[in-house]
């Protein structure tokens, strides 16, 4: 055959006349760079999620993409706006939740941003905040409110009478909380403080990232929005980072479009990643929280440790407090993380037991699979000053656990020795 009627030796397809202009007489380079237009699923829906990577939507004629781009027809136009994994991911959530919609986010706390974005704060607005927050929580609360003139009133929101009592008296526009706070895994009754915003007018913004859905919806509590940072139990792989936030339609649509401005949408693959994380939510999640009983009733007894943090389990283990966990935690499983202070410790203490670790990780995150250790002083707090926290009630000898899926009598070996390490 003629390199005239077959193509050269590149695979260009020669056009027989120059009328000839079908598709299939395209140049390679074209067709390549033109790889997998063509898609079909033959009818069949994939048993797996599929990942919808594209940045853009082809549309079948100009009418269409008008119509879709102004919504006035359902379909997806671009990837900052929406894309079909991240909705599957969404829906999931949403379900899981308890909530009519939800909005995936690229970190945590963009999901919080999120949040104060449907909030729709107008200037001096008050947002009352709990006492007890993640470190750069209070610092975004804090650089959003010096910009916005909104003013923060810090409480401790886990003093349940004085809790009411603030929202009653200050009537904010907003209130912030988390379901266990981070470090102390002190624990909020959000059956009084959800009501009591709700009286007030206030949007109750939750961060449940220490309790996922499997233990705590707090939307059944009267939360109004629910944040979580997905890098940590939802995704529960330590693979990802990102984040979700859960409400009423109206109000997610409004943190939508903020987020199409900001451009803080979660990305298709780790959207992907999350959605398989979710899967086995609820198996890890029962794992972890078996291990973390037995870690801090392990430490409780220990004389190298003055202190244990954990619910239902610590220095605030008062019948009260059983109560309000039993009514918000009807499984019993009080999440995974356990906080310790070493007997007349500081932070070289502390150091002393994280350099000591074999099994535990030395790292700034929780939620994960394998088990990990950090203290506050030197990571999720390190922002804040001393007085701050000390106000928290964080000593530089804390050190925070967030407990795994590992054999527990491992971990609690390697607890033994790093312990044994500081106070021989
Ligand atoms: N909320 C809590 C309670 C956290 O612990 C964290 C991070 O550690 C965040 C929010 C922020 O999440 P991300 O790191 O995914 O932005």
């Amino acid at each position: 055959m003629s390199s005239d009627e077959s193509g050269d030796r590149r695979g260009n397809k020669t056009p027989r006349s120059a009328a000839d202009t079908s598709a299939r007489d395209w140049h390679i380079d074209t067709r390549a760079a033109r790889a997998g237009k063509s898609f079909d699923l033959r009818g069949g829906m994939p048993t797996a999620t599929p990942i919808v990577p594209s940045s853009a939507y082809q549309q079948p004629d100009a009418a269409t993409v008008a119509a879709v781009t102004q919504g006035t027809q359902a379909g997806y136009v671009y990837g900052r706006y929406h894309n079909p994994t991240v909705e599957s991911l969404e829906e999931t959530v949403a379900d899981l939740e308890g909530a009519e919609s939800c909005a995936a986010y690229s970190s945590g706390m963009s999901a919080i941003a999120g949040a104060v974005a449907a909030a729709d704060l107008p200037r001096g607005a008050k947002i009352l905040a709990a006492r007890d927050l993640y470190g750069t929580t209070i610092v975004w609360l804090e650089d959003a409110a010096a910009k916005n003139d909104w003013q923060i009133i810090y409480v401790d929101l886990c003093d349940r009478p004085f809790a009411t009592a603030a929202i009653r008296e200050e009537k904010p526009s907003m209130v912030y909380v988390e379901t266990l706070s981070n470090p102390l895994v002190r624990v909020v009754d959000l059956d009084a403080i959800g009501p009591a915003s709700r009286d007030a007018g206030a949007i109750l913004v939750v961060d449940a990232t220490f309790t996922p859905p499997s233990l705590l919806r707090p939307i059944e509590h009267g939360a109004t929005l629910v944040a979580h940072s997905a890098t940590k139990y939802l995704g529960g792989h330590g693979d990802l980072v990102g984040g979700v936030l859960s409400g009423p339609a109206s109000l997610i649509e409004k943190a939508r479009a903020r987020r199409t401005l900001d451009g803080t949408i979660v990305d298709p693959f780790t959207a992907w990643l999350i959605l398989r994380g979710l899967k086995t939510l609820p198996l890890r999640v029962e794992r972890q929280c078996a291990n973390a009983r037995d870690v801090a009733a392990h430490l409780s007894l220990h004389h190298a440790v003055s202190k244990v943090h954990y619910p239902g389990h610590g220095p605030r283990d008062t019948p009260r407090e059983k109560q309000i966990l039993e009514r918000l935690f009807p499984s019993g499983d009080y999440g995974a993380i356990v906080a310790f202070e070493v007997t007349d410790g500081g932070e070289d203490e502390a150091r002393t037991v994280l350099d000591a670790f074999e099994l535990w990780s030395r790292a700034t995150t929780l939620g994960d699979l394998g088990s990990n250790a950090l203290v506050p002083v030197m990571s999720s707090h390190r922002h804040l000053l001393p007085e701050r926290r000390a106000y928290m009630g964080i000593t530089d000898g804390l050190v925070r656990l967030s407990v795994g899926i590992e054999n527990v009598a491992d971990l609690i070996a390697d607890l033994d020795v790093a312990l044994q390490a500081c106070r021989p």
